[in-house]
């Protein structure tokens, strides 16, 4: 019998004891609304913001309510107007178009290269045909491209830099932390990212109209005067009635349970990247298996991992994701036609126009992606490298006889 891996791939760390004390205490006041303040006291959404605009070293931060919500209240507070073209990747998550959308842009697609980051000249070319003002950068699935080449490209076609920084929290390039390189950076404190509130997400950037819009988008009820790492009340005043109240906060119960986590970010990421090398090296000794290569600049967040099995076709693929799920292992496949839970395609997100990317279909036709949750042993991680290793090679001598 080969041995099958029992491990839960959704279950995360549990909530650290002083997380709940803190939750606890803010249930206790009553006081769970951000602007619900005593005499004299600095609430828990005040304080996580101060705290990760720290961590980011960005002048501003606003915590609200999702990942997505930043990503969308971040376009707006740049200004993309209805129907205005908004440069992403190719690949990435759906509430990435789907912030886009509801902004009220159209998405333009980008190609990305076999390492899974965009292509820098293909954003070129795009950002000159479509005549863009912005790129929302996705740094899925924590790969991050060249910024150094990206943010020089981007300024030669005139394009501001958002970044999708959902699957980078922690992350670095050179010296550099993911986020801090474009004009603003969204975060998700989702799950299933790196640090958990069941919901939740951060704006930050060094821009002062920008953030006062984003701080008054997301319902500020005209006491941005409670916040602390914002822009002065003279920017305000410029922008805070000509800006829509679209509700997304945060609350204090969320920032409570997020401010312990945060200030073991960087030990989670080093547990991550220990478990994620552990099934990188399995995998890298595996013939056919492709590995995106991993710059020595970039400072990754290993908390999943993507491979590529080049020349497999549909069927073989659908063969390996069930000979690994028969043993307890579970890849996703981002070429599916069909999308499965969060993995879909492009050219599943119908709402979009529709747009052709040769390079990005050859990459994902073959591009399997599993989740590294920290409650794995490295010892698990390297027996689930070795449970995919020996599927593949059941599948292809399956398919050869
Ligand atoms: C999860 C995710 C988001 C949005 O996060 P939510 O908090 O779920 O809205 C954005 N981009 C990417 C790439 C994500 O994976």
């Amino acid at each position: 019998m080969p041995t099958t891996f029992t491990g839960n791939f959704t279950q995360q760390l549990p909530i650290p004891e002083e997380a709940i004390e803190r939750a606890i205490a803010v249930m206790r006041s009553g006081r769970l609304h951000r602007y619900n303040v005593a005499d004299g006291e600095v609430p828990e959404t005040v304080r996580l913001e101060n705290e990760f605009a720290a961590y980011m070293g960005a002048r501003f931060c606003l915590a609200c309510s999702s990942g997505g919500y930043a990503l969308q209240t971040a376009l707006r507070a740049f200004g993309v107007a209805a129907g205005e073209p908004v440069l992403t990747n190719g690949f990435t998550l759906s509430p990435v178009p789907g912030a886009i959308a509801a902004a009220g842009g159209n998405a333009v697609l980008v190609e990305i290269t076999d390492d899974l980051v965009i292509d820098i000249d293909d954003l070129v070319r795009k950002a000159r045909s479509s005549e863009a003002r912005v790129l929302m950068l996705s740094h899925m699935r924590g790969h991050i491209a060249d910024m150094g080449a990206l943010m020089d490209a981007a300024e030669d076609v005139g394009v501001a830099v958002i970044e999708d920084c959902a699957h980078t929290m922690g992350a670095r390039w050179g010296n550099t932390k993911s986020g801090a390189h474009g004009l603003a950076a969204c975060f998700s404190t989702q799950t299933y990212k790196h640090i958990n509130s069941g919901e939740g997400g951060f704006i930050t950037s060094d821009d002062e109209e920008l953030m006062a819009r984003a701080t008054i988008l997301s319902g500020s009820y005209m006491l941005y005067g409670r916040h602390e790492a914002v822009p002065a009340g003279d920017v305000f005043d410029r922008v805070r009635l000509e800006t829509p109240n679209c509700s997304g906060r945060m609350d204090n119960l969320r920032a409570a349970i997020l401010r312990p986590q945060l200030a073991e970010l960087d030990r989670l990421v080093d547990a991550w990247n220990v478990r994620y090398r552990a099934i990188e090296e399995v995998l890298g000794s595996v013939p056919g298996v492709r590995l995106p290569r991993r710059p020595d600049q970039e400072t990754y967040v290993g908390s999943s991992i993507q491979f590529q099995v080049p020349g497999l076709d549909e069927v073989a693929i659908r063969a390996l994701v069930a000979a690994c799920t028969a043993r307890g292992v579970e890849l996703k496949w981002f070429g599916d036609a069909e999308p499965v839970a969060f993995t879909s395609r492009y050219d599943s997100w119908r709402y979009l126009e529709r747009q052709s990317l040769p390079a990005t279909d050859r990459i994902l036709a073959s591009l399997l992606d599993m989740r590294i949750p920290l409650t794995f042993s490295v010892e698990d991680c390297r027996l689930i490298g070795q449970i995919i290793g020996d599927s593949l090679a059941e599948v292809r001598a399956g398919g050869d006889s």
